[in-house]
């Protein structure tokens, strides 16, 4: 650990809003940042699901 940046990307998941949004960071600043953004752009519910969920469709960023 320690550097390990992960990663989203909304381009994966297509919505019905086309959202192109990649976040990356540490693993829990993705989180809270995607977590933010299901809720206010995808009107997800915020729930500690959606935050498992979130952990589940991080990846591992390469650079
Ligand atoms: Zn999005």
């Amino acid at each position: 650990m320690g550097g390990q940046r992960k990663s989203i990307d909304c381009r994966d998941y297509p919505s019905e809003k086309n959202c192109s949004l990649k976040i990356s960071g540490t693993e829990d600043e993705v989180l809270d940042a995607a977590v933010e953004h299901a809720v206010s752009a995808h009107r997800h519910e915020n729930s500690p699901e959606l935050r498992d969920q979130i952990k589940s469709m991080l990846k591992d960023e390469s650079d």
